[in-house]
C-alpha cells in the first residue's frame, strides 16, 4: 500500500530545475539573510505539518479543506506570539508562495491545479495576509496594501481571523498539556549522503526539529510517539506521515528556499534598499 503523505505543496516541487545552484560570492550578511529566509518558510512549513499531525493524532475534526485548515493555523501561530521576528518569517512565506506563482509556465494552470488538495499557491499568500491584516489592522495594513489585497476585503479579513482563531482555540484547547507528563516527540536527521550537506548543517546546527518537538511535547498530550525527521526526499517538499506518524521535512526544501533567496530575492531587496537610501541621502541635502 502506497503511504499515506500529506504534503505541503504541490507545485512548487517542480522548481528545483527552474532555480539552479547559484555560484556567486555572498557577503557575510547575505549569506545570514539568505539562512534567514530558508528558516522563515521552513517555521511555516513546520507547524503547517504540525497542524496535520494534530488532526491526526488528536483526531481533531476539520470543517472544509484539512491543507487550507492547516495552513491557517500555522499562521495563526505565528501572529500569536506577537514577534517582530514572526511578522516578517509570515511575509517571508508570502513571498515564497508569490514566487512560486510567478515561476507558473507561461501556459497556465492545469486542472490538477483546481482538483489539488492545496488551494493555489496565490490564494494561499493572499489567505495568509488576510489573516495578518485581520488580526492587527493597524499594524499589517500596509504590507496588505503593498501586496495588492484591497482596503475593503482587508476591513472584512477582521471576520476571517474572528472565526479561524476560535475554531483552533476551540479544537485545540482539550489537549493541552497542562501539567500532565510530556509528550514523547524524537528528532532525527538522516544523513544526506552528501547531497544537501549545507541544509543538514544549518538545520542541526540551528536545532530546528528540536525547538518544533519541544514545542509540540510542552504543549498538547498527544496519544502516541511521533517524530520529526529531516531527511532527502528526492523533490523540494515537506510531509506528514499518516503510518509512521511523522513529520518530514525534505532538505530539498530548505535549499530551495536558500537559493531562491540568493537568485531572485535577494536582488530585488537590495534595489529597493539602495533607492531607499538614496531617496532619504537626496532628501537630507535638501534641509
Ligand atoms: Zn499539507
Amino acid at each position: 500500500m502506497a503511504k499515506a503523505k500529506l504534503a505541503i505543496a504541490t507545485f512548487v516541487a517542480a522548481m528545483a530545475v527552474i532555480s539552479p545552484a547559484v555560484a556567486q560570492q555572498l557577503s557575510n550578511a547575505q549569506r545570514d539573510a539568505a539562512v534567514q529566509f530558508a528558516l522563515n518558510n521552513t517555521r511555516h512549513t513546520m507547524f503547517h505539518e504540525i497542524g496535520h499531525l494534530l488532526v491526526d493524532q488528536l483526531d481533531l475534526p476539520v470543517l472544509g479543506r484539512e491543507e487550507d485548515a492547516v495552513d491557517t493555523m500555522a499562521t495563526l501561530l505565528m501572529l500569536d506570539t506577537g514577534t517582530e521576528a514572526d511578522v516578517v518569517g509570515l511575509q517571508d512565506t508570502i513571498e515564497g508562495w508569490l514566487y512560486s506563482e510567478s515561476f507558473r509556465p507561461s501556459r497556465g494552470y492545469v486542472n490538477s491545479a483546481f482538483y489539488g488538495a492545496h488551494s493555489l499557491d496565490i490564494q494561499r499568500s493572499y489567505a495568509m495576509v488576510c489573516l495578518m491584516v485581520g488580526s492587527d489592522y493597524d499594524r499589517h495594513t500596509q504590507y496588505a496594501t503593498r501586496i495588492s489585497l484591497p482596503i475593503d476585503r482587508q476591513t472584512s479579513c477582521a471576520e476571517d481571523y474572528r472565526i479561524a482563531e476560535r475554531g483552533w482555540s476551540a479544537v485545540l484547547e482539550p489537549h493541552r498539556r497542562e501539567g500532565a507528563p510530556a509528550s514523547d516527540v524524537s528528532v532525527q536527521y538522516r544523513d544526506t549522503r552528501g547531497e544537501y550537506p549545507e541544509a543538514q548543517a544549518l538545520l542541526e546546527q540551528a536545532q530546528v526539529l528540536e525547538q518544533y518537538a519541544d514545542w509540540v511535547a510542552k504543549n498538547y498530550v498527544l496519544p502516541r510517539p511521533v517524530r520529526m525527521t529531516a531527511e532527502n526526499c528526492g523533490e523540494v517538499n515537506a510531509f506528514y506521515d499518516l503510518e509512521t506518524r511523522e513529520v518530514i521535512l525534505c532538505y530539498e526544501w530548505v535549499d530551495f528556499f536558500y537559493e531562491l533567496y540568493v537568485s531572485d530575492i535577494m536582488p530585488v531587496r537590495e534595489h529597493f534598499e539602495l533607492m531607499r537610501k538614496l531617496k532619504l541621502d537626496k532628501l537630507g541635502r535638501l534641509d
